[in-house]
């Protein structure tokens, strides 16, 4: 599981009578109705909540920056004017993330109640400014500018329900950078082209990659239009055993196969026909398979075992993978060794409360 973008989570130890005041289940993952607006605030003022910065998309740059050289990442999402924003801020800062957030005065933060009851965890969502990303905050000229200088772009899923233009506007710079490889006007770079089956990187300045976490079995349910105009952009696609099942559902696959599945996806059609599309299905202790597309089959990586006595919190396993997976497609370690950043960066992620 994972969360929504651009949010503050506040996390609490809690009991039922909590839970029951606000209708909430032990286990439940769900956005925040009216009668869930003072959640918050009483998480925090009786509950010795914590704050922390949350979030999917935004956790999974934190894990990519861990690993990679400083200023290495730029996140991009939308927050209030109000102290969640500086906590976001502040944590981000902190751990070398380059943040552009967009500021939407009228809106406070997105935050993200996590009620802990025992092994349960609670999880309550009031978006709010998260969902309130423009696409002329990115294409600002000093914003722009840092876009073009990327070598990989990676959306979240969740962000499909928030701005779809900004989305495209990224998957489409990605494929229009990558047009230039076909050109023989550049013979300098056809070794390059030659060898780039899943030899990502040294990746020529302002030739981008495109890479989007499916995040969420309703992404594929119910915003499947939007998710299916970004696949033929799609250079990596990302995600767990149940997202990869709904994503089947949704489409009339016919199947419950996790390797018939990723093979779909990795074969689907492809606007940039240089670089084979790689679908990651992960499905937490099991392997995570792996399709490339134009192969025959799948592969299948073990993840890195996580004692049960040494697992605190599961919760955005997937976020870290992903970021682990990214650092390494950024430093161009192929696949099999990016993947097993990933299981790392996950099995690390395991054994802290929260997504530290
Ligand atoms: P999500 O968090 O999106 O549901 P998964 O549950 O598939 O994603 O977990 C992603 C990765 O995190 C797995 O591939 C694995 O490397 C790691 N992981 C998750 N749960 C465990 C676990 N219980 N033990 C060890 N690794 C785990
Ligand atoms: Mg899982
Ligand atoms: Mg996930």
């Amino acid at each position: 599981m994972s969360k929504p973008p651009t949010t503050s989570d506040i996390q609490a130890v809690g009991n039922v009578k909590l839970l029951e005041k606000y209708g909430l289940n032990a286990n439940d993952a769900i956005l925040a109705e009216e009668k869930h607006k003072g959640l918050y605030e009483d998480l925090l003022n009786n509950y010795d909540a914590k704050l922390i910065a949350g979030g999917a998309a935004q956790n999974t740059a934190r894990g990519a920056q861990y690993i990679l050289p400083a200023s290495s990442v730029l996140y991009i999402g939308c927050v209030g004017q109000d102290k969640y924003a500086e906590i976001l801020r502040a944590a981000v800062d902190r751990e070398g993330v380059h943040a552009e957030y967009r500021v939407d005065a009228s809106q406070p933060t997105g935050r993200c109640g996590v009620i802990i009851t025992d092994h349960n965890r609670s999880m309550c969502t009031d978006l709010a400014a998260a969902n309130h990303y423009k696409l002329d905050h990115m294409k600002q000229p000093e914003i722009w500018e840092l876009v073009e200088a990327a070598s990989v772009y990676y959306v979240g899923g969740y962000h499909l329900t928030v701005c779809v233009p900004a989305i495209m506007a990224l998957a489409e710079k990605a494929a229009e950078a990558n047009k230039v490889w076909e050109e023989p006007s550049h013979p300098s770079l056809s070794p390059f082209i030659a060898s780039c089956h899943n030899q990502l990187t040294p990746l020529p300045s302002g030739r981008q990659i495109f890479a989007l976490s499916l995040s969420a079995p309703f992404i594929p349910q119910f915003f499947k239009d939007q998710l299916d105009g970004t696949a033929p952009y799609w250079d990596y696609v990302v995600g767990n055993e149940t997202e990869a099942l709904a994503y089947a559902q949704a489409h009339n696959l016919n199947t419950t196969s996790i390797p018939v599945i990723a093979r779909h996806l990795a074969d689907l059609p492809k606007k940039n026909t240089l670089r084979r599309r790689t679908a990651i299905i992960t499905q937490g202790t099991d392997p995570t398979i792996v399709a490339v597309g134009g192969e025959d089959g799948v592969r299948s990586f073990p993840v890195r075992g996580v004692g049960k006595s040494e697992i605190n919190d599961t919760n955005g396993a997937g976020d870290a993978f992903a970021g682990g997976l990214l650092a390494g497609i950024v430093e161009g370690k192929g696949l099999e060794l990016s993947v097993d950043m990933g299981h790392w960066l996950a099995s690390l992620s395991i054994r802290e409360l929260g997504p530290s």
